[in-house]
């Protein structure tokens, strides 16, 4: 069974449209059961009654109505939560991700992908400013981040079970969901798409929004910020003491020592602030892909 989770916004002029074109592939899936998972996320321009009328009489469609507006991120995370398939796809609801390209997914998942990922080859209708920031955020965050996120892709993507259940789980606050899959590990690929213009209505996403995400991305994902001054206080460090030796005037090291002693001061408080994120962040050690045989005697079972 595959679930089809719709975070909406505001969505009342594309949600009819998105949802006929979702039900035409979700029927041509030969052996598939589906449900469509509608959540919305505050809107205030009736999209809820759209979802209303859509579930009436229907066996697929569920929908979930959140008490205000939490966010897209959010928004996911109520989906994932109420979606019961074995496999789970995330996806816009404006039509800017195509519903066709969900059929590429499951064939991959069925080869045995835990992710299908889908990356976005061209943005059309959307503003040089964000053209440009996304390019440079996503190769910024790669740099930055403890692990390998993939390039130029949002949340459409399909989730097998098992990433579900682990992303359900996460007792973090701060939510970047396609950073906490590919921090997992598991096995990812991707399907390249060109990324359309919205069908109607504007971007929900606003500066505010953007920026909110990319401070969840960095936050969740690096600790480079809190290392700053460590690494300020290191190089000045080894460029006093060098103009100090080649000028033979150990006065030389007087300024850059006196800096450095307060920026590794301040290294050291980020490292304890960020020991005691992780431990908040609460994530777990490690996460398992596979077990081979059989244990000689039972393990014990989780406490
Ligand atoms: N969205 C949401 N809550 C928000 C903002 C956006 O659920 O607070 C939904 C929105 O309805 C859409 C998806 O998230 O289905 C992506 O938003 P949008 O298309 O506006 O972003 P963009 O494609 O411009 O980055
Ligand atoms: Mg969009």
């Amino acid at each position: 069974m595959l679930s089809v989770v719709v975070p909406c916004y505001n969505e009342a002029e594309v949600l009819a449209h998105t949802h006929a074109r979702l039900a035409r592939t979700l029927d041509r899936l030969v052996g598939f059961e589906y449900e469509h998972i509608y959540v919305d996320d505050g809107s205030v321009d009736g999209t809820w009654q759209i979802v209303e009328s859509l579930a009436e009489g229907s066996r697929t469609v569920r929908g979930v109505k959140l008490s205000r507006n939490f966010g897209h991120q959010a928004a996911c995370l109520a989906g994932l939560r109420e979606s019961a398939g074995d496999a789970v796809v995330v996806i816009d609801a404006d039509l800017q991700d195509p519903p066709e390209l969900i059929a590429e997914m499951v064939a991959l998942w069925c080869e045995g992908w835990s992710v299908v990922s889908a990356r976005r080859r061209s943005r059309a209708g959307e503003s040089v400013f964000k053209r440009l920031s996304a390019f440079a955020y996503y190769r910024m965050l790669k740099a930055l981040s403890e692990h390998d996120p993939a390039l130029d892709t949002g949340d459409f993507r399909l989730l097998d079970r098992e990433v579900v259940a682990l992303l359900v789980e996460l007792p973090e606050k701060d939510l970047y969901l396609r950073g906490a899959v590919s921090w997992f590990g598991l096995p990812e690929t991707g399907v390249a798409y060109d990324r359309d213009p919205r069908l109607a209505g504007e971007s929900k996403y606003d500066l505010r929004r953007m920026l909110g995400l990319a401070r969840s991305g960095l936050l969740v994902g690096s600790a480079a910020p809190l290392r700053l001054p460590t690494y300020l206080g290191a190089a000045a460090l080894v460029c006093g003491t060098a103009a100090a030796a080649v000028r033979r005037d150990p006065k030389l090291l007087v300024r850059p020592g006196a800096f450095a002693a307060q920026a590794l001061a301040l290294g050291a408080i980020g490292e304890y602030l960020h020991a005691l994120y992780r431990q908040a962040q609460g994530r777990p050690h490690y996460v398992v892909e596979e077990h081979l045989g059989t244990a000689l005697r039972p393990l014990p079972t989780k406490e």
